[in-house]
């Protein structure tokens, strides 16, 4: 994995990861990290993941998978299976590690809530330069979870799973829950959420689940409405202990 212990320092790596000689716009980087996440959450990426997962259209999509198969960063199979090469992956991997890097600062050093810290992560991301990146390696550390439970990359549902962690839309009813992760990437559920009194470790408990999926849940705000699409989303472990 090119993501491993590496005997080098944050900087030196950095320095080394960054010899690309042209500099990546950041459209290029944004389809990037795309591929990698949705890769890292058990998806099988074809054209339309991309156009879903960005908000573009499908056009735009196959002028990017162009430009990317051109620069040398991803190839598409003959079944339209997109795949990134080494280069690719590195590029993806170093923006998603800068944004889960500048979560955690806006977060833990400016004390910005979780539920905005991704959007202005989306922003600062294409901007940290090397050294910078460095400095809040060394400050955060990179094994940590993000303010929405996330690690650099998003895991796929088994693999949360083998954790004890699985989405609340499938929690028994009146079981002990805890908020163990949250999908960020739409900052309208993050802050619907949030107004529902959900956030990452906060308690939850699952009262009545209606046949078309609608949960009625139990959080310290008092008790809401979820409809499947939002619960699906939230990723929940038992807690042991009563919901107060
Ligand atoms: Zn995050």
């Amino acid at each position: 994995m090119i993501y491993a212990t590496h005997p080098l320092s944050p900087l030196q790596r950095l320095q080394s990861e960054c010899a690309v000689k042209a500099p990546i716009t950041i459209s290029k980087e944004d389809y990037l990290k795309a591929i990698l996440e949705a890769q890292s959450e058990g998806q099988t990426v074809i054209s339309s993941t991309l156009a879903h997962w960005l908000g573009v259209s499908a056009p735009a999509v196959t002028m990017a998978l162009r430009r990317l198969k051109r620069d040398g960063y991803a190839a598409v199979k003959a079944s339209g299976v997109v795949c990134l090469t080494r280069k690719g992956r590195q590029t993806a991997y170093r923006t998603a590690r800068r944004h889960y890097l500048i979560e955690r600062m806006l977060s833990e050093i400016f004390g910005m809530p979780w539920y905005r810290v991704h959007d202005e992560a989306e922003r600062l991301e294409h901007a940290v330069s090397p050294a910078f990146e460095a400095s809040l390696i060394e400050r955060l550390g990179e094994t940590g979870a993000c303010p929405h439970g996330n690690f650099v990359l998003p895991e796929s549902p088994a693999r949360m799973r083998k954790r004890g962690i699985f989405s609340l839309f499938e929690a028994d009813l009146n079981t002990p829950l805890q908020v163990a992760s949250l999908h960020e990437r739409d900052p309208e559920l993050l802050l619907l959420l949030h107004q529902k009194g959900l956030a990452p470790h906060a308690p939850v408990q699952v009262r009545t689940r209606s046949l078309k999926g609608t949960l009625s849940i139990e959080t310290p705000s008092g008790t809401a409405t979820l409809l499947r699409p939002a619960a699906e989303k939230i990723y929940v472990r038992r807690a042991p202990g009563k919901l107060t």
